[in-house]
């Protein structure tokens, strides 16, 4: 009754809560302009013209920058926009300079190096050699749909206002070594931004598969662990929570590994930096679209051109994100350290420090079978804390006690609950 009565307080009603009326401002038609516009500028290699207005990387950049100063302008200049000048000694192309491109959404409850959010996509692209810096490189799916989804989240959630900071960021270099998204992770490092969680949009705009496969629905969600438990995992883990409960069109698809089988994102630097990251991705590719001359031979046509990419499911990945960096960013912050006791027990104790955060209304308890990929059990939890003497010290905890459950066979964790109904990613033991 108690546990019933407390998954009704955890549960704001519909009305109060601003993420689905966020969704449906999500325009697909624009998501597809910003593709078509990306490609016009003929190649955005690295090393391509910065001088042209048309074409070239400087064009594109240019460009970006001025959609932000636009979104900005409408949110009356909330939405601070920053640009990142680094020079790098790329392999083949000797020094380049890079510019990474992004817009900060300062949070209420948060300093500006406090809590923050970060999605990203890169504008950068290829033909079918890396150091071809002026062969046609439109770069539709790989990575203009990524860079799209950036810009449209960066439009309707700066309409909307959030406890943590938000982050949309177009890297640069990406082709060549991540290097954009190196560089933003090192700076955050340095100067002590609080990154609770990242994610990179890449290669998310085409439903046919070179596999034959056709799927619209599904979206693939890269993350790695550091041993059995990891933090990016818990953040892949909660993104398909968020997408279960406000995009029940998407299907995420959860892939346990850093990124494709020998391949790369822009997530690695910043899953390598300890800060919790993952990749999203189309379902199937199609190799004969990306990293291609523009060509036809043999009737099969080459090249990673606007046709390919849909517009709707752009939309939908992009949704896929907004909900989930809404919830984290509305939501208080995960608990930091649990403590679990189980060892010769028929039942499970947890206890961890209070969220110090006034939006908390409590927490969940959530255990699944040790062979399950997701959570699958979640107990609501209230937010009192008990006082313990430990070693002769006063100690403020929250507990919880799994009756009949042992950690024998199960893994625990628990996450925050704010009084809006949004939960952060879950928190698992110092011993899982
Ligand atoms: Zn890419």
């Amino acid at each position: 009754m108690l546990a019933l009565a407390l998954v009704t307080l955890l549960s704001a009603p519909p009305h109060q809560d601003p993420i689905p009326r966020m969704l449906k401002t999500i325009e697909p038609a624009r998501l597809m302009s910003t593709v078509e516009t990306l490609v016009g500028f003929g190649t955005r290699h690295s090393a391509s013209d910065t001088e042209s207005e048309k074409t070239g990387i400087g064009a594109a950049r240019r460009w970006i920058r001025s959609e932000f100063n636009a979104i900005s302008k409408a949110t009356g200049g909330r939405l601070e926009i920053h640009e990142q000048h680094f020079t790098v000694n790329a392999r083949g192309l000797g020094e380049v300079d890079m510019v990474n491109v992004y817009g900060f959404l300062p949070g209420t409850g948060v300093d500006p190096q406090g809590r923050t959010y970060v999605v990203s996509g890169h504008y950068d692209s290829r033909a079918g050699s890396g150091s071809d810096s002026t062969s046609p490189a439109p770069g539709a799916d790989d990575d203009a749909s990524g860079t799209a989804v950036v810009l449209e989240l960066a439009r309707v959630m700066s309409a909307g206002e959030y406890a943590a900071n938000l982050v949309f960021i177009c890297v640069a270099g990406e082709e060549q070594g991540l290097y954009g998204a190196k560089h933003f992770a090192e700076w955050a490092q340095e100067t002590g931004l609080q990154v609770d969680g990242m994610i990179t949009n890449d290669i998310v705009g085409n439903i046919h598969g070179g596999n034959g496969i056709v799927d619209d629905r599904t979206v693939r969600c890269f993350s790695a662990a550091e041993g059995l438990h990891s933090t990016s995992r818990e953040l892949a883990r909660s993104i398909g929570a968020s997408a279960r409960r406000y995009v029940p069109k998407a299907n995420l698809r959860l892939i346990f590994r850093l990124d494709r089988f020998g391949r790369g994102g822009d997530h690695k630097p910043f899953h390598e930096s300890g800060v919790p990251a993952v990749r999203l991705s189309e379902a199937n590719e199609n190799y004969e679209r990306q990293h291609q001359d523009v060509r036809e031979k043999d009737g099969v046509h080459y090249g990673d051109v606007p046709e390919w990419v849909s517009a709707d499911y752009m939309a939908r990945v992009a949704r896929v994100n907004a909900a989930a960096l809404a919830e984290w960013a509305l939501a208080p912050p995960a608990p930091d350290r649990l403590f679990m006791r189980a060892a010769v027990s028929y039942d499970t104790q947890l206890s961890w420090a209070p969220v110090e955060d006034a939006s908390v209304a409590g927490y969940e308890v959530v255990w699944r079978d040790t062979t399950a990929p997701d959570w699958e059990e979640v107990r609501a939890q209230g937010p009192e804390p008990s006082v313990l003497r430990v070693r002769g010290r006063e100690q403020t905890i929250v507990r919880a006690t799994i009756e009949g459950i042992t950690a024998d066979g199960c893994f625990f964790g628990v996450r925050s609950v704010s009084k809006s109904g949004h939960r952060s990613r879950v928190c698992y033991p110092d011993t899982p």
